[in-house]
């Protein structure tokens, strides 16, 4: 284990916001977090109970009234729940800053099995009610419904193609299907949304009761759709025209490490900050329309943007073929590995492999004084930016601890190099008040798994523990 103590120095790097700004941030992302999670409550109870002043609970006590009775308001739960569902990934910025991308699209999955799970039980219990409770009954009256009653036929369709969503979405089938046919599908999502959306505003006996349910229920679909259209494509589309960035050169970093240097116009109008990331599309030609979330591997600059990728995969082999002038499209800037969680000053960065980029950024970006940065960076042979890291250390005082060597076994996060201690009191070793620091961590999947448990184990709040995971 190598260990660079450096020198103090003079401030270098974009200007970023102090630790005071960030904890002001910090407690309105709080808020945002707390109204978000009472709005979707709220909205909860508010359709319960509405049902349950329509008569819901009196008809419970008869069996064919119970079921659709009951089957009215799982339909009604899970009216709220899809909608919450396509809300969480319509990147609305307030969200995303209060929450983080990888947060959120862990609650979007959350909430997309339990809205299914709900719509399954209502579509069941609705029919077998109209039944009369009878199963023998059920086919012909599913018939019935799906040929006589308005929207129903569209209603079943959507129902299909959120069946194939979630089927592929089941973690033993996701890994079988390549990322971009999993991506494909599941933009069967909006259409399966949509085509529900008919039979509820037509025949919904909870949707027509009154003004007031009819506006809430408009109004809840209107806000979603214009989020989606606002947030997902004209902000994106709006931005890259504006901002007209274009590569400038890409250079090798390491064997398999490429970085891509941009530029454009007005770029600080994007108001990115160190540690976050873009979806990027390069117009190069074929396979232009994918988008590869890429972190910012440089605190972003006066007109210019740096990402450093792996270019292991097809999306990464083709930055090595990047010429300069190439357009490219973003999506962002998102993610909050940044200043905006950050609540101490002393802060530990904590990566490994190419998941060092944003920590790389944010070594930059975040504003210290000598010693109270500390970077532990993982990495098999070559550390990835160790000539960029050695310059930070002398100019900011950043402590930068390397940890070389392949991993240790039985589920460590340090490499072989490092003293025969467990990994908790490994981390207590190099950084012995890490309890009193924000804790920055990126790398693959499972590695950053690892690095959370030590991490928690060394006192370290989950609120102060920061974390972004590059999947694999
Ligand atoms: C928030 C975030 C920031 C990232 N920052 C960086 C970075 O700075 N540098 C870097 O090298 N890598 C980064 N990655 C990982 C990078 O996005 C994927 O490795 C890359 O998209 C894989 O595409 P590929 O065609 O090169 O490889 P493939 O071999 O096609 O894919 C490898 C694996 O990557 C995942 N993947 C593929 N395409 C995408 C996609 N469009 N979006 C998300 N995941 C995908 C899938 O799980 C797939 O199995 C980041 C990932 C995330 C989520």
């Amino acid at each position: 284990m190598s260990q660079v103590l450096a020198p103090p120095g003079r401030p270098h790097g974009a200007p970023a916001p102090s630790p005071a700004v960030a904890t002001g941030r910090a407690r309105r992302d709080a808020v945002v977090r707390l109204g978000a999670g009472t709005g979707l409550w709220g909205a909860l109870l508010l359709v319960t109970y509405w049902w349950a002043a329509g008569g819901g609970v009196q008809d419970l006590t008869g069996w064919s009234t119970g079921l659709t009775s009951g089957g009215r308001l799982l339909g009604l739960l899970a009216s709220v729940l899809l909608l919450a569902q396509v809300l969480l990934m319509a990147r609305v910025p307030l969200l995303e800053a209060a929450f983080g991308q990888d947060r959120l699209a862990r609650v979007h999955r959350w909430v997309g099995f339990c809205s299914f799970d709900l719509m399954l039980a209502h579509v069941l219990a609705i029919i077998w009610g109209y039944a009369a409770g009878q199963v023998t009954q059920v086919p012909t009256t599913a018939w019935d419904l799906l040929v006589n009653y308005p929207g129903m036929l569209l209603a079943a369709a959507g129902t299909v193609a959120l069946v194939m969503v979630v089927a592929t979405s089941i973690k033993a089938a996701r890994r079988r299907l390549r990322y971009e046919s999993w991506h494909l599908i599941h933009l069967y999502a909006y259409l399966g949304v949509g085509l529900a959306l008919p039979h509820q505003l037509w025949s919904g006996q909870e949707f027509l009761a009154s003004t007031v349910r009819t506006v809430f229920w408009w109004s809840a679909w209107g806000v979603t759709m214009a989020a989606v259209l606002t947030w997902r494509v004209a902000l994106p589309l709006a931005r890259s025209l504006r901002h007209r960035i274009t590569v400038t050169s890409v250079v090798q970093e390491a064997p398999d490490v490429v970085s891509v240097y941009m530029r454009g116009r007005d770029l600080h109008r994007l108001g990115a900050e160190a540690g976050q990331f873009f979806g990027f599309r390069f117009l190069d030609g074929r396979g232009w329309m994918r988008n590869h979330p890429y972190s910012l591997s440089a605190a972003p600059g006066q007109g210019t943007l740096r990402i450093s990728v792996r270019t292991a995969g097809d999306g990464g082999q083709r930055l090595r073929r990047l010429r300069p002038g190439t357009r490219v499209l973003i999506e962002g800037p998102h993610g909050r590995l940044s200043a905006r969680a950050r609540t101490r000053r002393g802060v530990v960065l904590i990566g490994a492999g190419v998941g060092i980029t944003p920590l790389r950024a944010l070594a930059e970006g975040l504003s210290y004084a000598p010693g109270e940065a500390v970077v532990l960076h993982r990495f098999r042979e070559r550390p990835l930016f160790g000539q960029e890291f050695q310059t930070l250390a002398h100019e900011r005082g950043l402590r930068v601890v390397d940890l070389p060597g392949p991993r240790r076994t039985g589920g460590s996060w340090l490499g072989v190099g490092t003293p025969p201690m467990d990994d908790t009191t490994a981390l207590q070793f190099l950084v012995p008040d890490i309890a009193e620091r924000d804790v920055y961590v990126c790398g693959p999947a499972a590695w950053a798994a690892d690095v959370r448990r030590a991490v928690i184990a060394a006192g370290v709040p989950t609120q102060r523990l920061h974390i972004e995971d590059f999947g694999g």
